[in-house]
């Protein structure tokens, strides 16, 4: 099943208002089984906007449009759409009931243009807006369905999860649904995980299945879809090519979901190990911190940490020996080191973890360039420092930083023999 999104309005064009709508319906239709296969954005203009829909009828089995149904002279599209089905306009009570009602209750005065809300074409059938003035509609031409919604992101989501997800069950069942699912890996490059680890798929590719390796800051997601007569059916496709990437990069990939987070799989670990975390925290200002503390029960496993931005805190707060600073530089190994261990003991963990580097873009040196990072651990018996150098990015750095910090140790608990790709292990 193909769907088209269409964008209406001058303000997406020329950068006013970013087009959350239309990630946000191709999300929703590809978990309902569609093959989301073209995005338009165009402006409030009577022959695009018919140009558009017509393109979408002939390509696609559902097109979505969003935009331009207010009661003011640029908005156009449902005029736009009456009259590609050569239909008339009619007064729909229930709506313009709803309309008055919203107005009495928002103390607003109704008008004339307020009215002509409430008309809609003969050809389509109404899908009810509780959330605005402006209802949505639903056509079909030759097989094909269209749904026509307002702009307003909210009055979208309503109407995509009431009316239209109703249509849809009702109008696509016997159709082939398609199924997506996300593989989330951490400290493995894009070229290895795809040409080492993985290698050729070419078997399932010829077999009508699709995959992707999506890049992040934080690890690569490898994407997976295939089409089914039902969701079911899809996902049981789907399980011999999971299986299949799994046996070759199983110990890199964290987990499955799209929306999975390696914090919160880590904490998972943390907790069925009965361990307690720390964390001291140079270059990365908090945000490790933040993103342990982002998963809602974290203080399980998490005792607490600090942001060890001075030299002064460094050495006051967590024992770093101010002739280690002197002599090596606050981004250094032993610096890494001690950090850990200092933490873990101030805040009475099992493991502690630090980071000290050189975020950008100045501060660099020959020696210490941009990008230079020191990681600490502390944790059973063990006692080590990674170093990597990331990019010149300052806020990339703190985001690769905290990643790579996770996945170290989630592999390290885990007992899996290596560290992510961009570090060689450094141990005292
Ligand atoms: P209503 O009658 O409820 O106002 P409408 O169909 O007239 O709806 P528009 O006037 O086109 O909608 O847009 C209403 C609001 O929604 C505007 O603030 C606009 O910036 C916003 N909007 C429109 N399209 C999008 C989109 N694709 N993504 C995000 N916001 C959008
Ligand atoms: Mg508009």
């Amino acid at each position: 099943m193909i769907a088209h999104i269409i964008s209406i309005g001058n303000e997406l064009l020329i950068g006013d208002t970013l087009n959350t709508n239309s990630s946000w319906i191709g999300r929703f239709l590809t978990e309902r089984g569609f093959r989301v296969d073209e995005v338009r954005t165009i402006s409030d203009d009577y022959d695009k906007i018919i140009e558009a829909i017509e393109h979408g009828f002939e390509n696609a089995d559902m097109v979505v449009s969003t935009g331009g149904l207010g009661p003011t002279h640029d908005d156009i599209t449902k005029k736009a759409v009456a009259d590609l089905f050569g239909s008339g306009m009619t007064l729909n009570r229930e709506v313009l009931e709803y309309i008055k009602v919203i107005f009495r209750r928002r103390g607003l005065r109704f008008t004339k243009s307020n009215r002509e809300q409430a008309m809609v074409p003969d050809a389509g059938e109404v899908l009810f807006n509780r959330q605005g003035t402006a209802p949505g509609m639903w056509f079909e031409k030759n097989g094909s369905f269209l749904a026509v919604l307002p702009g307003v992101p909210h009055e979208v989501k309503h109407l995509m999860e009431t009316g239209v997800d109703r249509k849809i069950r009702e109008c696509f069942t016997g159709r082939e649904f398609r199924v997506t699912r996300y593989l989330k890996t951490a400290g493995v490059a894009e070229s290895t995980l795809s040409d080492e680890l993985i290698g050729d798929l070419g078997a399932f590719i010829d077999n009508g299945y699709d995959i992707a390796y999506l890049p992040g800051p934080s690890g690569v997601t490898v994407r997976v879809s295939t089409n089914g007569a039902s969701t079911v059916d899809a996902v049981n496709r789907l399980q011999p090519l999971m299986d299949h990437i799994m046996g070759k990069a199983g110990p890199f990939i964290y987990g499955e979901g799209r929306d999975l987070q390696l914090s919160e799989v880590l904490g998972r670990i943390l907790s069925e190990k009965g361990l307690q975390l720390a964390a001291a925290e140079s270059c990365t200002g908090g945000l490790l911190c933040n993103t342990i503390t982002d998963i809602p029960g974290s203080s399980a496993y998490f005792t607490g940490g600090e942001v060890a931005y001075s030299n002064r805190i460094k050495t006051g707060g967590l024992g770093v020996p101010g002739q280690d600073l002197e002599q090596f530089g606050a981004v250094s190994k032993p610096v890494a080191l001690q950090m850990a261990k200092g933490v873990a003991e101030k805040y009475r963990a099992d493991i502690g973890v630090s980071t000290t580097g050189i975020a950008g873009p100045g501060g660099g040196t020959e020696e210490k360039p941009v990008g230079t990072v020191w990681m600490g651990f502390y944790l059973a018996g063990q006692h080590f420092a990674l170093e990597a150098r990331f990019t010149n990015n300052r806020l990339i750095n703190k985001e690769r930083t905290v990643a790579v910090v996770l996945e170290t140790l989630r592999r390290n608990l885990l007992q899996i023999g290596t560290t992510p790709y961009d570090l060689k292990p450094r141990y005292p």
